[in-house]
């Protein structure tokens, strides 16, 4: 098999070699449950907390702030299931574009005729009207009714990032719970949560080079939290079932490395960014991109104008060893296609494929990735 190019790393990132080395003794000699009371048990039980520490020490909050999740899905559904079982909101102000692990949970409990929701308006960008955002809290909180806002911080198609300090800031004043999938941006950005006025934020580990299947909640001081999942006493009573020890031990290394090494990965994963977009502009003006100039650094979302579907041009990417994903413009107002192209009204034809970078993408992988797109669109090549 050829080498892959992996161009997709908003999906998913590979695992740090550094993160497994740190893992591995957890799924090898120091196999003990967590609430075992012998000392492999406790070895697994010291490190959990070791790294529940070392979360929270890197996001700026309290380490009882922070639950050990499956993953951005899991505390997404958390999140939203504590504020309309436990905190009593009754409406959820979310946007059209957040990821389906939110909308379709919005869509869940609106199912119930006692929650209503509403979007948010969006300009072309995805970018959130925060006067819009202020005047439905202002009404609903006029009309008694408690808020839900779950907004996310960076866009997974588009890149479009959210002022989490102002959204915060608008949230407070009304009362309402603040959620915000941060999953795009823990762990690409040093954030630190107790700034922002934020009652909830997700976070995954796989798409900063650390285990899939792992994640945190941060669940702000003095804010209650629901179990999603019934059981056992772990967690603090907040997710049941025995503990995924070495997934915790990976998440926890994995932000740690993407903390100490934020702004040289930033830079450089800027250029390969930079060189992606110049190098398809040499190929044709005409194409076009959907990111704005102050996106999340990882993503470019390009749209390729002509009849070829993006369905078509991923199958042909893929059969070259490039990987990237969709995030077509819908036409047909059905499920196929993206649905945040489809809520900003990116209609057009032709192909929107967005590509995603790490620092583990090298320079040549881009060359590759234009080169084969002048070959499979029939691009005259003129790269310098
Ligand atoms: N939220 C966003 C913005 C995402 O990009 C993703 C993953 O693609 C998720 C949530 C779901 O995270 P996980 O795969 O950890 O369940």
């Amino acid at each position: 098999m050829n080498e892959i190019v992996y161009l997709d790393n908003a999906a998913t990132t590979s695992l740090d070699p550094v993160v497994l080395e740190a893992m591995l003794p957890f799924l090898t000699n120091y196999y003990g449950n967590p609430s075992s009371s012998y000392s492999i048990g406790r070895k697994s039980k010291t490190a959990i907390e070791a790294s529940r520490k070392k979360v929270a020490d890197l996001l700026g909050v309290k380490s009882t702030s922070i639950y050990f999740t499956s993953g951005g899905t899991e505390s997404n559904n958390t999140a939203i299931a504590t504020a309309v079982k436990t905190l009593g909101c009754t409406h959820i102000i979310t946007s059209a574009i957040e990821h389906h692990a939110v909308l379709h949970t919005v869509e869940h409990y609106c199912a119930d005729k006692n929650i209503t929701c509403s979007f948010v308006k969006l300009n072309e960008y995805g970018e959130v009207d925060y006067n819009d955002l202020e005047l439905q809290l202002n009404s609903q909180t006029k009309a008694g009714i408690k808020c839900l806002v779950s907004l996310m911080h960076a866009n997974n198609e588009i890149g479009t990032l959210l002022d989490l300090k102002q959204a915060g800031e608008i949230c407070n004043r009304y009362g309402a719970i603040f959620h915000s999938d941060c999953v795009q941006t823990i762990g690409h950005y040093p954030l630190q949560l107790a700034e922002y006025g934020v009652h909830f934020a997700s976070a995954s580990g796989h798409k900063f080079h650390g285990p899939k299947g792992t994640g945190i909640l941060y669940v702000s001081a003095g804010t209650k939290i629901t179990p999603l999942i019934h059981g056992g006493g772990q967690e603090r009573k907040v997710r049941a079932g025995t503990e995924n020890v070495h997934g915790m031990i990976g998440f926890a290394k994995a932000l740690e490395l993407a903390h100490e090494n934020y702004l040289a990965d930033q830079i450089y994963i800027n250029t390969l960014n930079k060189a992606m977009r110049d190098g398809l502009l040499q190929l044709s003006p005409e194409i076009s991109f959907n990111n704005n100039d102050n996106a999340l650094y990882t993503v470019l979302s390009v749209n390729f104008p002509g009849n070829m579907e993006t369905d078509l041009l991923l199958a042909m990417l893929d059969q070259a060893g490039i990987c990237a994903s969709g995030g077509s413009a819908c036409s047909s107002g059905d499920d196929h296609g993206s649905h945040v192209m489809h809520a900003l009204g990116k209609k057009q034809s032709g192909a929107t494929i967005r590509f995603s970078f790490s620092k583990l993408t090298r320079m040549g992988d881009i060359d590759i990735a234009i080169t084969t797109l002048a070959g499979i669109l029939k691009y005259p090549l003129s790269l310098a």
